[in-house]
């Protein structure tokens, strides 16, 4: 018998090896097997076929050993593994490599760490995995070959996989990111209080000890409103002793452990909270998602910002979960994952588990395990959650589905979720629901032309209206006060002053995104790339945006000597001074991705925000997205203009989102929600359509665009980057490749052209665009010409060292 198997490697083709006699009954498709790839590279692949025919022009090589006792992916996964490498234009090894977490991939080139939180009873280890586990005591972490060395064999994929399992080791997955948890200390309450009746005797049966009553009654509180309650917080916020605490844990009515604090996947907490009772106007929403779910595999949820779309899903995922199915809640970004899973929580408990690529890889294993047996139920994550294992998965939930990031940029697969979301569901029987304020050209295409179910539910929830909107013009200011009109701070002083919170929107980070040269115009630049570098204040220094590298500040122009620059522009670091120069004693942090590290720091900043410690938040698309505050009553677009002026097809589209998205953080639970956009396009259209709140007036002003020129919903895009290290040759191999393709499809390719961007980490860069018809032979046919000469190019004397990148319906 032969097996072909997918190695998480982009190799043009999947291989085949033997099944030795030895391991026919074992060998089953999904499984992991252990094959060996030229002459010393060992791989943990997966089993996709399994056939009797042997391969013809050579002969494979035996399968090693067997990792599994059972497959760690269902037969519907490979599938969808297919489908995507073949979509997208990748290979499957790719696809497998984003899919499944790095403990279940194993290669020559693993490093092998000790788990430190672990202790071992080492009754339950074989010989072999003993002598590896001391080792790893001592040496902290062990590589393939010094494991070998040390059981004097090739084969000991079996015995790191057991390690694995018993969670002794685990797989370094990157040399750079080690991860590291946080342990904290959790209080909860004794099993014999969970019970209403004794809690409340004992309530009313307490006599003495009054500030441990409070520090009792303030966990009672905290564990009400936020789920899981850690010791330091409680301390702080009940401003209580540990002397007080150790009282209520001696007296057998707390209970402190020590857990992880991203150990989101097992968190004890049931889920009580019975669900809101929704509105008219939301179980009329309701009714109608279901209904049109009766006849579309997919129905849009359009709800205007605030309208409680959430609600909405909350009830359609607590149908699924009823029938002891499966949900998937998707958002697109990791970030918003702990806000939602703190929503999500109060109603589902442990049934639901939050799963994405920033998780530390032993309790990525523990959800992929739970998930495959159907004991998780719910899971909300960023896009790897596609990956999982679902037992009986029947509603896919894509939240903000017309936000961008729900495409993967790098590396390969590049796959848009949503629309992977919709493929897979269909193979398996399983229904979607997309939903936004701002739905995508495409998915509201797709609706009105019926391929997708409608409902429009145009409500906010607590007050009926939409923030109203105010335009600034930003050429009519006093000089140096562009930044923060005097409207503008006039507006947030009011709001603070009525105790309320701000927040302002800037799209980019640092202080100033370009310096440049008064006497003769030079601009730093990144060496590596085609950028302009970014001042940045607090840490003094330049930073190129592209490729991370940083440089000293520059005083003296490398063109002219003199010794004149000027700041161009303005960052959130800029508004962040010039807001605490302004407005002394408020309170303002700044969120973008130079000050918020990991998913915790981001998290930790929404919640001070939520707690009300903050006044204003100045940040980046971060603020942007699907956050809840209920204490917002302004919100501040800095510089609209930014958003108007880039030379992008989807320039419109983007814009009119950010802003309403934005606009939708303002006033959600009473009606003095104010936007404030400082613009010196007054008349642009796209700022006239957001003032009004007016999406369809946005939708037919851009279809009309569309149309007119061809682009998605009414062709499909591809893109082609061809890069080098050298301008001509790149240009070179992008026109080489373009004369090889045939006249039909040559015409619809644009270019070679250097985009906006055009030096990235040293690489030259040459794009073709292709836009071609939506009709799958034509595709079909443009992608089969495309692999054969991408093939041939790769192999040609003088481009063979180009990299070609190719991006199937980039953003
Ligand atoms: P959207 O996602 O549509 O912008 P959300 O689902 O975040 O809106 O809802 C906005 C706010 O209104 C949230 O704070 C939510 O808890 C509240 N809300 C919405 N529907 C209800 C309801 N039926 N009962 C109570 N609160 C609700
Ligand atoms: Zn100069
Ligand atoms: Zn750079």
């Amino acid at each position: 018998m032969y097996a072909e198997i997918i190695i998480p490697l982009a190799l043009p083709k999947n291989y085949t090896w033997m099944i030795p006699a030895s391991m026919q009954e074992e060998v089953t498709i999904g499984m992991r097997v252990e094959v060996m790839l030229g002459a010393n590279k060992r791989y943990a692949g997966i089993v996709k076929n399994i056939s009797s025919k042997a391969p013809e022009a050579f002969t494979p090589k035996p399968i090693l050993s067997v990792l599994d006792d059972a497959p760690i992916v269902y037969e519907h996964q490979l599938a969808l593994w297919e489908w995507m490498a073949e979509y997208y234009m990748c290979t499957e090894g790719e696809v497998m490599q984003a899919a499944i977490p790095s403990h279940l991939k194993i290669s020559s080139e693993s490093v092998f760490i000790l788990n430190e939180q672990q202790e071992q009873d080492i009754k339950n280890l074989s010989d072999a995995e003993y002598i590896i586990s001391e080792a790893l005591e001592i040496k902290k972490t062990l590589s393939l070959l010094e494991i070998q060395k040390l059981l004097d064999k090739k084969s000991v994929y079996p015995v790191i996989n057991k390690l694995i399992q018993k969670g002794i080791c685990f797989v370094q997955e990157n040399m750079k990111d080690k991860y590291s948890s946080k342990v904290e200390i959790f209080l909860s309450l004794h099993a014999d209080y969970k019970n209403e009746a004794a809690l409340e005797k004992l309530l009313n049966e307490w006599t003495r000890a009054p500030k441990q009553l409070d520090l009792l009654l303030a966990f009672l509180h905290f564990e009400k409103t936020e789920g899981s309650v850690q010791q330091k917080s409680i301390l702080e916020k009940a401003n209580a002793t540990h002397a007080q605490l150790k009282a209520l844990i001696d007296k057998g009515i707390l209970v402190a452990e020590k857990r992880k604090i991203d150990r989101l996947a097992t968190d004890p907490n049931t889920g009580n909270t019975a669900l809101h009772t929704l509105s008219e106007k939301q179980k009329e929403a309701l009714e109608s998602v279901k209904a049109q779910l009766l006849t579309h595999p997919v129905g849009l949820l359009h709800g205007i910002t605030g309208s409680g779309k959430t609600q909405i899903y909350v009830a359609l995922i607590n149908e699924v979960i009823q029938q002891n199915k499966q949900a998937l809640y998707m958002l697109p970004e990791i970030a918003l994952t702990a806000q939602m899973i703190r929503r999500l929580k109060q109603y589902f408990g442990g049934s639901i588990a939050i799963y994405h690529s920033k998780f530390n890889p032993n309790e990525r294993v523990e959800i992929w395990n739970k998930v495959k047996s159907g004991e998780i139920k719910i899971v909300l994550g960023a896009r790897s959650a596609l990956f999982l294992p679902y037992k009986n998965l029947s509603l896919i939930v894509i939240d903000e589905e017309h936000d961008p990031s729900y495409k993967q940029q790098e590396p390969a697969p590049r796959y848009q979720a949503r629309d992977t979301a919709i493929y897979y569901a269909n193979q398996l029987k399983a229904k979607v629901v997309l939903g936004s304020a701002t739905p995508s050209v495409e998915t509201y295409f797709n609706a009105i032309s019926k391929k997708f179910g409608y409902t429009y539910l145009n409500e906010r929830f607590s007050t009926g209206a939409l923030p109203k909107i105010e335009l600034i013009d930003t050429k009519k200011q006093p000089a140096g006060t562009a930044i923060l009109t005097p409207q503008l701070l006039a507006s947030i002083s009011k709001t603070i002053a009525n105790k309320k919170q701000v927040i302002l929107f800037q799209n980019r980070r640092g202080y100033a995104p370009y310096l440049i040269c008064e006497t003769c115009g030079w601009i730093p630049h990144c060496e590596h790339c085609d950028v302009t570098l970014t001042y940045h204040k607090a840490k003094n220094l330049l930073s190129c945006h592209y490729c991370g590298a940083s440089y000293p500040i520059v005083n003296t122009c490398k063109a002219c000597g003199k010794q004149n620059f000027k700041q161009k522009s303005f960052g959130t670091e800029q508004i962040e001074e010039k807001l605490n120069q302004s407005l002394p004693g408020v309170i303002v942090a700044r969120m973008d991705l130079d000050n918020i590290k990991g998913k915790n720091e981001h998290d930790q900043l929404i919640q001070k925000f939520e707690q009300r410690q903050i006044d204003i938040l100045v940040g980046t698309q971060m603020v942007v997205k699907g956050l809840d505050f209920e204490n917002v009553d302004l919100v501040g677009i800095v510089d609209a203009d930014s958003l108007l002026n880039f030379n992008h097809y989807r320039v419109n589209e983007r814009a009119f989102q950010m802003m309403e998205q934005v606009s939708g953080r303002a006033g959600r639970k009473n009606d003095n929600g104010t936007v404030i956009i400082q613009v010196s396009q007054l008349q642009h259209p796209i700022v006239q359509l957001v003032q009004q709140h007016d999406y369809f007036g946005f939708y037919n002003f851009e279809i009309q665009n569309r149309k007119h020129f061809s682009y998605p919903p009414f062709s499909r895009l591809m893109s082609l980057l061809f890069k080098h290290k050298e301008n001509n040759i790149a240009e070179e191999a992008a026109n080489h490749f373009l004369h090889s393709l045939t006249p039909e499809i040559q015409k619809t390719v644009l270019g070679p052209a250097q985009p906006i961007v055009n030096r990235v980490r040293n690489k030259y860069i040459w794009e073709l665009a292709i836009k071609i018809s939506k009709q799958p032979q034509q595709l079909q046919l443009a992608k089969k010409q495309l692999i054969h000469y991408i093939r041939l190019l790769q192999v040609h004397p003088r481009y063979k060292s180009v990299n070609i990148v190719i991006d199937i319906d980039p953003n």
